[in-house]
């Protein structure tokens, strides 16, 4: 990265995105089903936007096959997929809403920012338990523990 950006020259002003929209939509209906973006959507912070649709995806393929090989009504496989999709990204979700709010929406003190902050962003438990939270190798209900 460095090599090539070695000679690079900013030529346009940095924009971010902020109070971006968080939500879960009503899954189904008569005759639609919604999965990825389009049923839930959320900030981007912690990049989960494609395992989330990938999971949906599998969690809706799984009840569309058992709807369409006779196992049950449409208004039952779909109650089914709208339960377990929301249970599945849900605590996530969450997840993502709390750091947000601690990370990029609160005003900390400067001791705060400087002291505690510094030491838990440097902290190497802290940066692997968050790796293995972003990769949902652990649940976001458990990585860390409650302040
Ligand atoms: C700037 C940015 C950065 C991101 N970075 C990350 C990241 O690092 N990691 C991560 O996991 N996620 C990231 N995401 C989120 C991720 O891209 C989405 O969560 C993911 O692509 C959602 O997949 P999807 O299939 O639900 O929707 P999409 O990928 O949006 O696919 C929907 C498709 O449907 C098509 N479509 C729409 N309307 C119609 C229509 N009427 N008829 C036919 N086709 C239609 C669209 O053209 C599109 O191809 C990022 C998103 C953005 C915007």
């Amino acid at each position: 990265m460095l090599q090539r950006l070695k000679n690079a020259r900013q030529v346009t002003a940095l924009s971010g995105m902020k109070n971006v929209g968080n939500l879960f939509r009503q899954a189904f209906g008569r005759g639609w089903i919604l999965v990825g973006d389009a049923y839930h959507q959320k900030d981007s912070y912690d990049a989960q936007g494609i395992y989330d649709a990938l999971l949906g995806a599998k969690i809706l393929a799984a009840q569309l096959i058992k709807w369409k090989t006779g196992g049950g009504s449409w208004d039952e496989a779909m109650q089914l997929y709208s339960s377990e999709v929301h249970n599945a990204l849900h605590p996530m979700f969450r997840s993502t809403l709390d750091r947000l709010k601690r990370e990029m929406f609160a005003s900390p003190s400067p001791k705060m920012v400087n002291g505690l902050l510094r030491w838990v962003l440097t902290n190497k438990t802290y940066r692997q338990r968050f790796g293995l939270l972003a990769t949902r190798s652990l649940s976001p209900k458990s990585w860390a523990s409650p302040v």
